[in-house]
């Protein structure tokens, strides 16, 4: 679901309602306008697709297709990546939730599975990271599709050879970032914090806690570990701030390349505030703040060169 698809979307409405595009976008803008920009493109699309009575729920969609508020979505993907079933208790019982990553040749999603029956096919090994699965009655939300006791889940004889497995980065506004979400964002820098040092172990790359004179890795004992940094920024984008963190990969890439130097550092840190970059990177919630924060994975510089060509397109 990138941005670009909307255009696809749009078709599909045409398409099904005899309008021409122009008035499906029209009647999209006019949808947004009356709700005072609080709902996206594509849930406005949705809307309108509720109005004109047009329902794509028997017919199976590309991944890129999806649109949110559908609740009945019927799509095909191969499942490229499969998380351990995870339990959590709820009023005193316990549940399980599954997900996994599917992909076809358009985009990819992240399914989530509340069904006990459905969970079991990942936990007797018949769903397993390479299978193609069929997905009937699945319901769209926040780039996701849930399935529930009502879905049904089940695995499809169709061949997915090409399939779009890279991460789909969206560029989004602050303001509309979303916990899991992989986005790209241009933003400014409007504060950067001093940086914070920790341990890991050399061979895991996780984290390595003192323990006496020394340091201990969960998985390999005792080792002598590498020293890393993070830093905390605060992005803002002109919809919202957020704060970020910066790992030790990605520091130099924005020029603090001074980290034990405090005054060269402090330098380093004031020729950063004001600097307008794109970051891409995850949304997650901090659990010691419950609060939504960005893990910038790659900064590239703003080329306003690129922005007029893309502008010109
Ligand atoms: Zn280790």
């Amino acid at each position: 679901m990138v941005d670009n698809n909307y255009e696809k979307i749009v078709e599909r409405i045409a398409k099904a309602s005899n309008l021409e595009k122009e008035e499906v976008k029209r009647r999209v803008e006019a949808k947004i306008a009356k709700l005072s920009g609080l709902i996206s493109k594509e849930g406005a699309a949705q809307v309108v697709c509720a109005e004109l009575g047009i329902s794509f729920d028997n017919e199976r969609l590309k991944i890129d297709e999806l649109l949110p508020g559908m609740r009945k979505a019927n799509v095909i993907g191969k499942v490229i990546r499969l998380f351990p079933v995870r339990t959590f208790e709820r009023q005193g019982k316990t549940n399980k939730v599954a997900n996994f990553m599917i992909a076809d040749e358009t985009s990819n999603i992240k399914v989530v599975l509340w069904d006990t029956n459905h969970i079991a096919l990942i936990e007797t090994g018949k769903i397993a990271e390479g299978s193609v699965i069929e997905i009937n009655s699945g319901g769209v939300r926040d780039n996701e599709i849930h399935l529930g006791s009502f879905s049904e889940l089940k695995l499809s004889k169709e061949v997915l050879d090409k399939v779009k497995a890279d991460k789909v980065v969206r560029e989004k506004s602050i303001i509309d970032f979303k916990p899991m979400d992989s986005v790209s964002v241009r933003a400014f820098v409007v504060q950067a914090f001093d940086p914070k040092f920790f341990y890991v172990c050399p061979e895991c790359k996780k984290k390595a806690v003192s323990e006496g004179e020394g340091y201990l890795c969960a998985e390999h004992g005792k080792v002598v570990p590498e020293k890393r940094a993070l830093v905390n920024l605060v992005l803002d984008d002109g919809t919202e701030t957020i704060r970020s963190v910066l790992f030790h990969e990605t520091l130099g890439e924005i020029g603090l390349t001074q980290l034990d130097n405090v005054e060269m550092l402090s330098n380093q840190k004031q020729d950063l505030l004001g600097k307008e970059m794109i970051f891409s990177g995850n949304v997650r919630i901090n659990k010691f703040f419950n609060n939504q924060e960005f893990i910038i994975e790659s900064v590239r510089k703003f080329d306003l060169n690129e922005l007029l060509t893309q502008l010109e397109k």
